[in-house]
């Protein structure tokens, strides 16, 4: 009897699989039987280049529900997951060889690790005669009728989202597969869920307090089909989403897909079937679309990596612009432990440890204060988000640190963002601040953005002295960010002058 291996990666769903629904139809087509499996590699519990540990307690949290919500899933067409710990090529061929594999069939990753993996584990199996079916990326428009090829995509997103609109093609999501007929038995190497999850590595911590997300993000196919029945259909807030979307502190806000995207639990076509349907069922405007456009940055990002491949990674990015950048000790730690001074930044960033989630609004702003005010290398920072968020997606994370930098490819002139400005407009009472530091609580919305500049009596009034509650801020905005312009100016002009040295070469 054939055996159809499908190696689940960050595609934990049964519902838009290509690899399974091939894998099933294989079966179906040959009396074979169909071997899902899962591969935890203890490569991902090292640390970045920074020492920061590669995931957080969130992160795990969440994975170890979508798997288990994924067997149970599998259970009800079939088949089970089987789980298994260890170097993800070295586990794959052993299993292959074991079962005497007929076909392994996967999603294609596009970020320089998963890929290497990916190389890895094509050799060895291809060396035991299996046949390999890698299926194109799960993108929102269609990855194989895109209207350019990859290397030929457009940099910049407007250019990009035009011609995907106009002609790009955005089929719906497969169905699940019909009932397939699973291995039976054990595999050698296989271990349940409940050993994964006694594993050192994946001992989680408890939520921290307070809880909030670690209790929100729930991981599965279960909880992001809920999630996206209640921002579409219970609460109708779809409809409201282009003006509430920059909010900090309702969950309401924005849809917070993002982690079940992240994971695969949900993908993003069947996302767009349902607003799909949301539109012609309940309402149509802006916000149904704004979100649909949301959804295109993260296939923008997606093929720009694909393009790019390792150059997105590197100091210079995407411009490779040569900007000498910082990496000062102090200054990276008071921006990881919310301590800059600035409450605007130190609330996302507390928001970030103790959730693992942080707004798009709040990315913007504390990436542009690391790198346009601190002038920190932006690696540092995207480092800390891929050790903290959920959501974490090395093309999505990576792409927009380039873009925050400066260093992405349609960054022309030193844009910043002015935090006072952007605390003024985007959380004009104070709530957000309050709800996440806890030292600024009883400070009247006046100075809650402002702090450092009350008066020694205001300060005891509202109990919470600088340089003893809360830090002074650690750096001047403005001269700050004039002495950051002039450093990406020099690198402009640098690159300039190189650029013209090398033509006057030929
Ligand atoms: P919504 O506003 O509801 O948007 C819906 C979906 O659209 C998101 O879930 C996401 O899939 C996509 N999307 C929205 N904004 C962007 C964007 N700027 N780029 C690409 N896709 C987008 N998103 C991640 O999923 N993983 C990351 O690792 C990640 N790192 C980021 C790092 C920085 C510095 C910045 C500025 C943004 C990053 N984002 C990342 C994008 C964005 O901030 C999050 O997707 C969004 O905040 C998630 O919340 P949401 O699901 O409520 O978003």
């Amino acid at each position: 009897m054939t055996t159809h291996v499908v190696w689940f990666r960050n595609d934990l769903r049964v519902v838009d699989h290509a690899a399974l629904n091939h894998a099933c139809e294989r079966a179906n087509t040959d009396g074979g039987v169909v071997l899902p499996i899962y591969v935890i590699d203890p490569l991902w519990f090292g640390e970045t280049a920074n020492g920061f540990p590669r995931v957080c307690s969130e992160r795990i949290r969440f994975l170890l529900e979508s798997l288990r919500d994924l067997d149970r899933h599998l259970e009800g067409i079939g088949g089970r997951l089987r789980l298994f710990f260890g170097k993800t090529a070295d586990v794959i061929n052993h299993i292959c060889e074991q079962v005497a594999a007929d076909s392994i069939s996967f999603y294609q990753e596009v970020a320089t690790e998963e890929l290497s993996l990916e190389g890895q584990v094509q050799e060895r199996v291809k060396a035991l005669g299996v046949r390999v079916f890698g299926h194109s990326p799960s993108t929102m428009c269609d990855w194989d009728h895109l209207p350019f090829s990859i290397p030929e995509t457009p940099e910049v997103f407007t250019k990009f989202r035009r011609l995907v609109e106009k002609r790009g093609r955005f089929s719906s999501p497969l169905r699940q597969p019909n009932v397939f007929k699973s291995i039976e038995g054990l595999v050698s190497g296989e271990q349940r869920i409940d050993e994964i999850e006694r594993l050192p590595c994946l001992q989680v911590d408890p939520p921290s307090d307070p809880p909030v997300s670690a209790l929100f993000f729930r991981g599965g196919i279960t909880s992001g089909a809920e999630r996206l029945k209640h921002y579409l259909w219970d609460t109708d807030s779809l409809s409201r989403y282009k003006q509430t979307r920059n909010g900090m502190l309702r969950v309401d806000d924005s849809s917070k897909l993002s982690s079940w995207l992240a994971f695969g639990c949900l993908s993003a076509k069947q996302v767009m079937q349902e607003v799909n349907r949301y539109e012609s069922e309940r309402v149509k405007n802006d916000s149904t679309y704004w979100l649909k456009f949301e959804l295109l940055w993260r296939d923008f990002f997606i093929v720009m990596s694909a393009k790019h491949g390792a150059n997105l990674y590197r100091s210079g990015g995407l411009q490779n612009k040569q900007i000498e950048w910082f990496a000062n000790h102090d200054f990276i730690e008071s921006w990881k432990g919310g301590l800059t001074g600035y409450p605007l930044v130190d609330a996302n960033m507390r928001e970030l440890f103790h959730t693992g989630y942080m707004s798009n609004r709040g990315r913007q702003n504390v990436a542009s204060f690391l790198t346009k005010n601190l002038g920190v290398d932006w690696r540092i920072g995207a480092e800390w988000f891929e050790s903290r968020l959920i959501d974490h997606d090395p093309s999505l994370n990576y792409g927009n640190w380039n873009y925050a930098a400066g260093v992405g490819n349609d960054a022309r002139e030193f844009r910043w963002f002015n935090i006072n400005k952007q605390a003024a407009t985007y959380d004009p009472g104070g709530d957000y601040v309050r709800r996440w530091i806890p030292e600024l609580a009883e400070v009247a919305t006046e100075w809650i953005h402002r702090p450092w500049q009350m008066s020694l009596s205001l300060q005891k009034q509202y109990g919470c002295v600088l340089g003893v509650d809360y830090p002074e801020p650690i750096v001047d905005l403005f001269h700050s960010a004039d002495v950051n312009r002039q450093r990406h100016d020099q690198a402009a002009n640098r690159d300039q002058m190189l650029a013209t040295q090398s033509l006057l070469k030929f």
